[in-house]
């Protein structure tokens, strides 16, 4: 029942099979047994998931249901959460009790899912790998020897281990599609401005974006039809109507045009992805689509361009932890300056101050130009890129990652070899584009995901190409054994 995809479950709720209390107890059960190992969740709230179950059967009794009602959900870790720790992997925020819930929670309580707990994440979600959490690394549930992927790392492993039925996650330059590609999950990086980021811990502000890790494209379709749509609190928030995105994942693939870039597919990109890759490409064929080669030829500027822009953003945004107003505090400061300074020395971990430095430095007098600017500039030519493909194909598919989950402790010492784990996810999100990560295969017992991606707000088109793909396949039907 506990590795059941959301759909399924939410029909198994109505024909009564099974409560949303039965479901929400076997989830906090088997969190209990599976969490000490595995670090997904870093707060459970079992009492008050318990009683949002009891509301769920309520409802669902008296007929006015939505198919995500009673479904337990975890929460990252960066999304506050009313009365609930919010502490976003640092150990800044280890005493944060957010007073309100992000416009993402919120959305998701009002269709009846129930939060069973918040999910670990790399600091303020700075990296690849969860291994910069205050909070100790997360341990992938298809080799425990191995990371989840970051910075969304606790929610994939939580999903993939059968220890929720579905999680949100963020992404700024990967952290929802790559650790979606090493567990196994399908992931989802809206349009930026297609869901609100209101009570969404800041990190690189023009970049975040929330979104579903799922365990199918229907169950993220049914996700985003709960959290996306316009917020007057989210002023960058697009403001679109309410859209279905279940409603296309049925349409047939014929006459789809797939652009494979060019850059990706080099010899540098690892045998195995290629032919695991290609197996794709052939299943999309069969099922009508057509496929061409597409060029992106600043993509390789894309790491950079993201490594001035989102530390330039950060060190902005994370200016406001200076132990006076919330976060941790140092003790007996001598005066202003030593608080702020002992207050952030100790509040904020290696990752995130290397950030806020390359960040103040990049915005600094005299740098500005030489670096953000330019930096603003590699970033439109990135979009244009992506527009000129556009004109050519519907979609772009290429790898998500150019590995499968590696092992912890292996690229944690080496800042620039962990950043180039965002090589192909990174471009997507300084364009603004969705994106998404759907297994596509295994490799040595391990998964691999592909990536999907479109012009602005072709979500519905993506799941179903997605949903299609996975009629089709079984990639996303393999569980590990935990
Ligand atoms: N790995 C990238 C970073 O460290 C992206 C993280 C993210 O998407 N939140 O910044």
């Amino acid at each position: 029942m506990l590795s059941k995809t959301v759909a399924e479950l939410s029909g198994a709720l109505t024909r009564k099979e099974v409560s949303a209390r039965e479901l929400t107890q076997a989830y906090l059960d088997k969190i209990h047994q599976l969490n000490p190992a595995l670090n997904a969740y870093v707060t459970i709230t079992a009492e008050q998931a318990l009683a949002q179950a009891d509301a769920a059967d309520n409802r669902r009794a008296k007929g006015n249901a939505s198919p995500l009602t009673g479904i337990p959900i975890a929460h990252k870790d960066i999304f506050c959460t009313r009365g609930v720790l919010t502490a976003c992997g640092s150990h800044m925020l280890h005493n944060f009790i957010a007073p309100y819930d992000a416009t993402v929670v919120e959305r998701l309580e009002q269709a009846g899912a129930i939060m069973l707990g918040k999910t670990n994440m790399d600091e303020f979600a700075m990296g690849s790998s969860n291994e910069t959490s205050w909070f100790g690394p997360v341990r992938n549930p298809w080799d425990q020897a191995r990371v989840p992927g970051g910075s969304s790392g606790g929610s994939a492993a939580a999903v993939a281990a059968g220890l929720c039925a579905m999680a949100t996650g963020t992404d700024t330059g990967g952290s929802i599609r790559q650790p979606a590609s090493f567990c196994g999950l399908t992931g989802l990086k809206p349009t930026y401005g297609r869901v609100s980021r209101w009570g969404m811990i800041a990190f690189a502000s023009s970049l975040d974006q929330a979104g579903p890790l799922t365990r199918s494209a229907e169950d993220a379709a049914l996700m985003m039809n709960a959290i996306a749509g316009s917020d007057l609190r989210d002023s960058t928030c697009l403001e679109l109507g309410f859209e279905d995105f279940t409603a296309k994942l049925n349409q047939p693939l014929a006459g789809l045009r797939i652009g494979l870039p060019r850059e990706h597919f080099t010899k540098d990109l690892n045998p195995a992805v290629q032919t695991i890759l290609q197996n794709a490409i052939r299943t999309l064929e069969s099922l009508g689509a057509s496929f061409k080669e597409v060029s992106l030829p600043n993509n390789y500027l894309s790491v950079p361009a993201y490594y001035v822009i989102a530390p330039a953003e950060a060190s902005a945004n994370l200016s406001r932890f200076d132990g006076v107003r919330f976060g941790y505090r140092c003790e007996n400061p001598d005066n202003l300056e030593d608080l702020y300074k002992r207050s952030r020395g100790e509040g904020f971990g290696d990752e995130v101050k290397r950030r806020i430095m390359v960040g103040t430095y990049a915005l600094s007098a005299g740098y500005y130009d030489a670096y953000y600017i330019k930096a603003q500039k590699i970033r439109r030519l990135i979009k244009q890129d992506f527009d000129l493909a556009f004109n050519d194909v519907d979609l772009i598919l290429g790898p998500t990652s150019p590995h499968t989950a590696f092992k912890l402790g292996e690229k944690v010492s080496d800042p620039v070899t962990m950043y180039l784990e965002d090589i192909y996810t990174i471009a997507v999100n300084l364009a603004g584009l969705p994106g998404m990560s759907l297994p596509a295969g295994m490799l040595n017992g391990l998964p691999i995901g592909m990536q999907l991606v479109g012009p602005s707000l072709s979500e519905s088109r993506l799941l179903n190409v997605a949903h299609q793909f996975q009629m089709n396949t079984d990639w996303h039907s393999q569980r590990p054994e935990v």
